[in-house]
């Protein structure tokens, strides 16, 4: 397949929307200029009122035909630069060393009221000098199923990039059977993968790992340009950061599911929801993702991947963390080594918010504890720790009746409700401090496929708009929402994502 010839403007220039280019002026070499294939047919799907309000855009521009046609790609916001990112990656272990936006585009950066920066980025918008076999392409459910996920993250306090909106482009898209296509638009703090660097440290110079750098120091973490020696600040900066990052997901359960260095943000931010999926029954073991044959990305292993992936970030900065390679290596060791006590910083405040304990404490063992019985028992993630808040407030019936053999589960209980009495807080009050941070609605796995089956074969978007309702209030229980609460029912059988699609 060519790829169009792209020397054709496209059809307006939307005017509404103003779009800075950083990226471009910062970093010639690590792009390429390129616009989207024209959608013939675009039509609004759903659209992000709360997430433009909060840029400062009209939402009811954005849904206007001027909005839609800039959300597809068929205008160019007046000023842009649209490009296609160039970056590398590890997919699976193995280096690609030319990934790059084989079917998005960075249109440029919005820039909010206090100054703050964010990349307004299309996803499905036609292919581009770094396509290789692919069309280009993304379709309508895939694409819904990153706004809702990426929705559902936000709503639980967790970084991530966010949709503005998913616009069908009337085109067909062929996958196993034909499907209806899609643009997603979506939002984040940068697009600066791990990949990026890579990119630049396997194609181009030292030169150019050191503007890469400093464009990021610039970008998200200001602070360390000050350091003795920045470089290695960054590196520092970015391990607290994916530390951070997958603690909170292994909080929730969340399986990113291709962890591949071209995901992994330098900003910290989940990106790129492809065969991602909330964990039901606890089992470190678990994935989803149709590909992952070796369990490389499976819930447990989350943590030790990532270091693997900052262990490749480190490598394209050695030369300038110091001009003797074994003085930089010892250096950047270092840094990496961090990691584990970083996570485990949050992943331990984390897990006492959700036993309900308020003071830090040797809870090493009743944590443990806790997993292996979850695991033994295959008790649903979720739903255990929303119905401990019961039981912390006296009612155990509810949690206890989850486990088939409640002996295992008392006992667990004891030393739990042991540790919560040496604090002495009102039981009211811990259970509702463990209703904030344990959620009630995930997109669980069968809602998630019954929306977008919807959405995508009858045109229905209404379960997907219901689902996103619940979700969106993660922590609030209401009623009339209690089937989203429910884990998946029997005969929806294993799950499986697929990625790419
Ligand atoms: P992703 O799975 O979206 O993170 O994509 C991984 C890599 O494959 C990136 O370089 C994408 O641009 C590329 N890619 C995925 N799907 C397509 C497609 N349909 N056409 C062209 N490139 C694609
Ligand atoms: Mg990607």
């Amino acid at each position: 397949m060519d790829v169009t010839p792209n020397d054709m403007p496209n059809v307006t220039t939307a005017t509404e929307l103003h779009l800075d280019n950083w990226f471009v002026r910062d970093l010639e070499g690590m792009y390429e200029p390129w616009t989207a294939t024209v959608a013939s047919a675009p039509r609004l799907l759903v659209l992000n009122r709360a997430l433009a309000t909060e840029l400062g855009i009209d939402a009811e521009w954005l849904a206007s035909p001027d909005g839609v046609a800039t959300l597809v790609g068929n205008a160019v916001p007046a000023g842009a630069t649209p490009v296609a990112q160039a970056y590398s990656g590890h997919q699976f272990g193995g280096f690609s060393p030319r990934l790059g936006d084989g079917r998005a585009l960075l249109l440029g950066e919005l820039l909010g009221p206090e100054g703050e920066r964010r990349d307004l980025h299309l996803k499905g918008s036609g292919r581009t000098p770094f396509a290789r076999g692919g069309d280009g392409k993304a379709a309508v459910g895939p694409m819904l199923r990153e706004y809702l996920m990426g929705e559902a993250m936000h709503s639980l306090g967790i970084p991530t990039t966010r949709a503005l909106a998913v616009v069908a482009t009337g085109d067909p898209v062929v996958r196993d059977t034909v499907l209806p296509g899609a643009v997603l638009a979506r939002v984040a703090a940068s697009h600066l993968p791990v990949g990026t660097f890579q990119y630049a440290a396997a194609h181009l110079d030292t030169a150019t790992v050191r503007r890469v750098a400093d464009h990021a120091i610039a970008r998200h973490y200001p602070h360390v340009a000050a350091a003795a020696n920045p470089y290695l600040a960054l590196l520092e900066a970015v391990v607290r950061a994916q530390a951070e990052l997958v603690a909170r997901w292994m909080l929730v359960g969340f399986i990113h599911g291709v962890m591949n260095t071209d995901n992994t943000t330098i900003s910290g931010e989940t990106i790129d929801y492809g065969p991602c999926a909330f964990m039901d029954a606890y089992d470190p073991a678990t994935v989803f993702s149709s590909i992952d044959h070796g369990g490389r990305y499976a819930f447990g292993t989350q943590p030790q991947v990532v270091q693997w992936n900052l262990a490749r970030l480190a490598e394209t900065l050695l030369p300038l963390v110091h001009e003797q390679s074994d003085q930089a290596v010892e250096l950047a060791l270092e840094a990496l080594r961090r990691f584990p006590a970083d996570f485990d910083e949050v992943w331990s405040a984390g897990m006492r918010a959700k036993l309900g304990l308020a003071h830090p404490a040797d809870d090493g063992q009743l944590v443990n504890d806790l997993f292996v019985l979850l695991h033994a028992q295959q008790i649903d993630h979720t739903t255990f720790f929303r119905l401990l808040s019961s039981a912390a407030s006296g009612d155990a019936q509810p949690v206890r009746s989850l486990f088939d053999d409640p002996g295992a589960f008392e006992s667990w209980s004891a030393a739990w409700t042991d540790r919560l009495h040496q604090e002495r807080r009102p039981s009211a009050e811990v259970a509702a401090g463990m209703n904030l941070v344990n959620p009630v609605y995930i997109p669980r796995n069968h809602l998630v496929e019954e929306a977008l089956d919807a959405a995508s074969t009858h045109d229905d978007l209404a379960p997907l708009r219901r689902l996103l309702d619940a979700i969106t209030q993660p922590f609030t229980e209401r009623p009339g929402f209690e089937a989203f609460a429910e884990p998946a029912p029997a005969s929806f059988g294993r799950h499986q994502t697929f990625c790419g699609t």
